[in-house]
């Protein structure tokens, strides 16, 4: 099941997405609830996903956004040396944490956030995103994946000199309001193959990461067992799992994506998001 969001006469409804054709089958619910277990409810009207504004499949956040850092190898080699002195130099035993505010969510096709007067390193992060279907507290690695209710495409954008400003931590420079799209639909286990996604970013149609899932340092299962170790995963959680090489602060020269850049998204089987960096006075 691929299941997605939007708004018809002022009402938010979760659709059944038909990528194939092209169309959405009208729900009779709404994606936060399915998530928790609602039923999907009657279905209605099938509208071209060309007529359509998908909007973020969660609106409901339980709280901040959970995220994954350095799970690719290759990411945490290609900013060695790069990150002012601070972070460690040894890729980590156990996966890294830290979370995003709820308020940095966008849909799939909006536009990102972008005020240079706060930031002037503006970066992308393409990821892969768990979103939570059952609570659980201390999930078994071979049980994890029975917590997961579906898989959908993000994109963790970063401010680096808000990171390294404010003392290397990973709150200022990751939530900033406006900046992480997140779809364009939830795509549910049975439809997924786990070592074979190829995660992608373009930016002005240029191929800038592009990874398999299968180079993740730390599996989808071992990220919810070590998160949910003595903490209490909830149904709506999201889980990001972190982002392959070819992030922009560690190019040579370095990119970093500026008003009217179109940052497209991409991961096999689960869909692309395609935003626009648009001047947005947030300071
Ligand atoms: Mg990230």
């Amino acid at each position: 099941m691929k299941i997605g969001s939007l708004t018809v006469d002022g009402v938010r409804r979760a659709g059944l997405v038909h990528a194939a054709e092209q169309s959405i089958t009208l729900l009779d619910t709404t994606v936060d609830d399915v998530v928790r277990g609602g039923p999907t409810g009657a279905r209605g009207e099938v509208l071209p996903l060309s007529q359509v504004r998908l909007e973020s499949p969660v609106h409901r956040f339980n709280r901040d956004v959970l995220c994954t850092g350095w799970n690719y190898l290759d990411h945490f080699e290609e900013s060695k040396g790069k990150r002012e002195g601070q972070g460690p130099t040894e890729m980590p035993l156990h996966p890294t944490f830290f979370t995003k505010g709820p308020d940095t969510v966008i849909g799939p096709f909006d536009d990102i956030a972008y005020d240079p007067a706060l930031s002037q390193k503006w970066d992308y992060e393409a990821e892969i995103a768990m979103v939570i279907g059952r609570d659980g507290r201390s999930i078994p690695e071979e049980k994890a994946l029975d917590h997961v209710f579906g898989f959908l495409v993000a994109n963790d954008v970063s401010q680096r000199d808000l990171q390294r400003a404010h003392g290397g931590q990973w709150l200022k420079g990751k939530s900033i309001d406006a900046t992480m799209p997140l779809g364009p639909w939830i795509t549910t286990p049975d439809e997924v193959d786990l070592a074979g996604m190829q995660v992608q970013c373009e930016v002005n149609g240029v191929l800038l990461q592009n990874a398999s899932s299968a180079q993740m340092a730390f599996s989808f299962a071992r990220i919810i067992s070590e998160l949910s170790r003595g903490m209490t995963l909830r149904a709506g959680d999201v889980v990001l799992t972190g982002t392959p090489s070819g992030i922009g602060s560690a190019r040579e020269p370095q990119i970093f994506p500026r008003d009217g850049d179109v940052v497209v998204t991409r991961v096999s089987g689960l869909g692309e998001l395609r935003n626009t960096v648009t001047l947005t006075e947030l300071s």
